[in-house]
């Protein structure tokens, strides 16, 4: 069995202590490919120093839209520079987060637009982050003709109409651990509706832990606890979702 957590953060400091120890139980888990992602810029080295000493590991560099309020004049020239690294991927994750709203809205939609035309110029898939932002997400993913790169949109949370839009532009869905949790029907609902074909699963490791280990640190190797419960909602087998997302993993980050 071959899975792939396409979505985890093994740069951040939860990792520091123990980082081969978690490679090495992500890969007795199953957990084949990782792809790390560096969200600001004290993170992108990091990130791509994980992937360039481990095969099978691969980075995405970005700005979150946390940080959005950090980006300067530097910031996209050195983008620029770190993504022609062949290990980089996709270029996120880039989007909006009206939950925590740590960076100014406005703020927020000005450096996604910014970001998915960088995207654009650099040839790479965009990873998406939407938090409480469904509709300002989708909209600005069709005026930026985001269709042209393509992608993720990663920690899914919205409808069967969000999934869709977003299918409708050949992004992928991502789902992380959440649809294990006992209060996330309605999650279970979308993903039972959402064909194989464009899903993923993810840890967003250390965050978003899955049934049994919620409220310890999330690490890739518990993305096998997401697929065997995508498996019970679709009534096929985990080795099925292994395979089936592993190989939309490979399509949309182009590692064939
Ligand atoms: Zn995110
Ligand atoms: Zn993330």
């Amino acid at each position: 069995m071959m899975l792939t957590d396409s979505h985890a953060h093994l740069e951040m400091p939860e990792f520091k202590k123990d980082l081969e120890a978690v490679i090495q139980r992500a890969k007795e888990s199953g957990v084949e490919y990782v792809f790390t992602v560096g969200t600001e810029k004290k993170d992108w080295k990091r990130a791509l120093e994980i992937a360039e000493s481990h095969p099978s590991i691969y980075a995405i560099l970005g700005v979150h839209p946390h940080n959005a309020k950090e980006i300067d004049y530097q910031t996209y020239p050195m983008l620029k520079e770190l993504c022609r690294n062949e290990k980089v991927k996709a270029y996120g994750e880039i989007g909006l987060d009206f939950f925590r709203n740590f960076s100014p809205r406005d703020l927020q939609l000005t450096r996604f637009r910014e970001q998915i035309g960088l995207a654009k110029e650099l040839g790479l898939p965009v990873v998406i982050h939407d938090r409480e932002a469904h509709h300002e997400t989708l909209e600005i993913l069709k005026s930026e003709g985001a269709k042209d790169c393509g992608g993720i949109i990663h920690c899914f949370s919205g409808d069967y109409g969000m999934a869709k839009a977003c299918m409708d532009m050949g992004f992928y869905i991502s789902i992380p651990g959440s649809i294990t949790f006992k209060n996330a029907e309605s999650l279970r609902e979308v993903v039972k509706r959402i064909p194989l074909d464009s899903l993923l699963v993810e840890t967003d490791a250390p965050f978003l832990t899955p049934e049994p280990f919620r409220g310890k640190r999330n690490e890739p190797g518990y993305v096998r606890y997401t697929a065997q419960r995508m498996a019970e909602v679709k009534n096929i087998s985990l080795e099925k979702v292994a395979e089936v997302t592993t190989q939309n993993a490979m399509r949309v980050y182009r590692l064939d």
